[in-house]
């Protein structure tokens, strides 16, 4: 395993659109332990491939209940329920922004073996798993922040 280098705000891939994982092949099993080391490296709670420059639809979250991969996600359901909470990005660090978000969605995907399976998210997770899936469509949080938080103040 090896830490990759987080690409930041400005980095063009980061706005790409991600393409499709047609085969999980040893590159490609290798690229995910690398983003589950690189993201618990930083102390995140979910990592999308193109976050380290590769643009597949790949992501990592791990919100404190053990990792959980996500080839070629889906947003299958979502409530009609919102939430506004605050959210922050690895590639945008040091800043922090209220995002609304839907309290709960069921995302399809496939796991590392390949097989298809469905992973209903509430609260923080749903909020993990729609700001990494936006990753994967070249969209950041950023552009759906309601109002900026002042880190600053905190300290
Ligand atoms: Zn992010």
């Amino acid at each position: 395993m090896a830490l990759r280098n987080i690409r930041e705000k400005g980095d063009e891939v980061l706005r790409k659109k991600c393409k499709l994982v047609n085969k999980i092949d040893d590159r490609t099993l290798t690229l995910i332990e690398d983003m589950l080391e690189t993201m618990y490296e930083a102390d995140g709670v979910g990592l999308a491939a193109p976050q380290v420059g590769i643009l597949r639809r790949i992501c990592v979250i791990d919100v404190g209940e053990g990792p959980i991969v996500l080839i070629n996600p889906e947003k299958i359901e979502e409530s009609d329920e919102k939430v506004i909470a605050p959210e922050g990005c690895l590639s945008i660090p040091g800043i922090c922004g209220e995002v609304e978000r839907p309290e709960r969605v069921v995302v399809k995907a496939l796991d590392k073996d390949g097989k298809s399976y469905t992973i209903e998210g509430t609260g923080l997770l749903a909020r993990a798993l729609c700001h990494e899936i936006d990753h994967l469509d070249g969209v950041l949080f950023e552009d759906k922040v309601i109002r900026y938080i002042d880190l600053d103040s905190e300290s």
